[in-house]
């Protein structure tokens, strides 16, 4: 039996990085993986540049039951202090939008600059290992392993949560947190583009028109790009959204966010002898203009024969289009997972299970869930290097 002062279940983002801080501090750490290659959600997030962390990083941008759980972490470890570790392995990055950062390069780079890092920490790392039983015996944590059992006083769970299967990602974080007590949010897909059923399914011949829109679920209101697919609704501003949205809800999307109230009317003294179906070509992609104008049955002849009231009417159904989703596309293209193990039965300062001690949770896994644009990276260095200080403090 190899003995340590803790085992991390997991070598990704969060997994990596808190191996690493322990590491660096003294602690004798063992990192496990059942993949063959660590961090390969990072080696395909960002379209493979991953976009590693997010400057306008704030705790309104996460999602969770408590609100006020993940600001502790996201204190003590910013987005400074990672463009630092970045900088200091010579990585180039540049801002894309929206605070939003990204390698030039490759997001190769961030998984062999957090391999580095363990190996600067002692860490062991032990990848293609199939977890077997973890057990909890006179305040120790044994887990099962095919290269030799493992004991620690301190585990982590890091393995993240069920989004990309096909990747080796699993629900394996939420069997072993309620093994030990604790309670778990209902997991479900979020970042993920949304499915149109019913007499909304002929937007589907809109697939691949995109379009700067305002998307609203819920309290929540994202001014991006939506884009039109062959299933449904999908692009940045709807993948933020569906996080908010619950089956059953509506999705309002404002088709022209920038154009002010009376626009319509405006134009109708602009340019009189213009057609409504002119009118909204000009505001929108002209495939998207035409669909709507069938929708809202638009009468074919001149603004100048449309009333005013008419005219408002259409302005406020293109503000707030009602699309009813019949579904998301699920985990198999959520980008992230929402819910977890619940934050209630965690210290917010050192990821630490209140009536556990020495079994911590990290990541992905825990109810804390970001929004679009690096800040779910951000959350797993975050809650990676308080658990991983905690764990060398004790
Ligand atoms: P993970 O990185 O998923 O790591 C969990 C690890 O646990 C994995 O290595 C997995 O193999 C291992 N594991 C799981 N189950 C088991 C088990 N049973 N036994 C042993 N090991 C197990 N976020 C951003 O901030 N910016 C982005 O650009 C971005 N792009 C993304 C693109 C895509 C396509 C996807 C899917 C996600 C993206 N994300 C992005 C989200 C981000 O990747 C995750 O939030 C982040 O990786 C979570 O880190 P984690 O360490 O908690 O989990």
């Amino acid at each position: 039996m190899e003995r340590y002062d803790a085992i991390v279940l997991g070598a990704g983002a969060a997994g990596m990085w808190c191996a690493a801080v322990a590491g660096q501090r003294g602690a004798r750490v063992l990192l496990v993986d059942h993949n063959a290659e660590a961090g390969r959600k990072i080696l395909i997030s960002g379209g493979g540049r991953c976009n590693f962390t997010n400057i306008h990083t704030a705790p309104d941008r996460f999602l969770s039951a408590n609100p006020h759980f993940a600001k502790s972490a996201l204190a003590r470890y910013t987005p400074a202090d990672f463009v630092a570790l970045v900088d200091a392995h010579g990585i180039a990055w540049h801002e894309k939008t929206l605070g939003q950062l990204f390698c030039d390069g490759s997001a190769r780079q961030v998984v062999a600059m957090l391999l580095a890092e363990c190996e600067r920490g002692g860490v062991t790392l032990r990848l293609g290992q199939t977890l077997g039983e973890v057990a909890h015996r006179d305040g120790a944590f044994v887990v099962t392993l095919p290269g030799g059992d493992a004991l620690a006083p301190a585990l982590v769970i890091a393995t993240g949560g069920p989004s990309i299967p096909k990747i080796g990602a699993t629900g394996f974080a939420y069997d072993l947190a309620r093994r030990f007590g604790l309670k778990v949010v209902e997991p479900r897909p979020a970042l993920v583009p949304l499915t149109l059923g019913g007499d909304e399914t002929l937007f589907r011949e809109l697939s691949g028109v995109a379009a700067p829109v305002e998307a609203r679920a819920g309290k929540a209101a994202f001014r991006e790009a939506a884009l039109f697919t062959h299933r449904g609704l999908s692009g940045p501003a709807i993948l933020q959204a569906s996080s908010y949205w619950r089956h059953g809800e509506a999705v309002g999307i404002d088709f022209l966010p920038e154009r002010g109230d009376g626009w319509l009317i405006e134009a109708k003294a602009r340019q009189p002898r213009a057609t409504l179906r002119r009118t909204l070509g000009e505001a929108l992609p002209e495939r998207l203009a035409g669909v709507l104008a069938d929708r809202l049955e638009a009468p074919e002849g001149p603004l100048a024969g449309c009333t005013d009231r008419a005219l408002a009417a259409i302005e406020a159904r293109l503000a707030d289009w009602r699309f009813h989703p019949n579904g998301s596309e699920g985990f198999a293209k959520a980008e992230v997972t929402a819910g977890g193990i619940a934050t209630a039965g965690l210290s917010s300062r050192s990821m630490e299970a209140t009536r556990v001690p020495g079994l911590y949770a990290i990541g992905e896994a825990v109810d804390v869930t970001g929004w679009l644009g690096g800040y779910n990276f951000q959350w797993a260095w975050a809650s990676g290097h308080a658990a991983g200080v905690a764990i060398a403090e004790r």
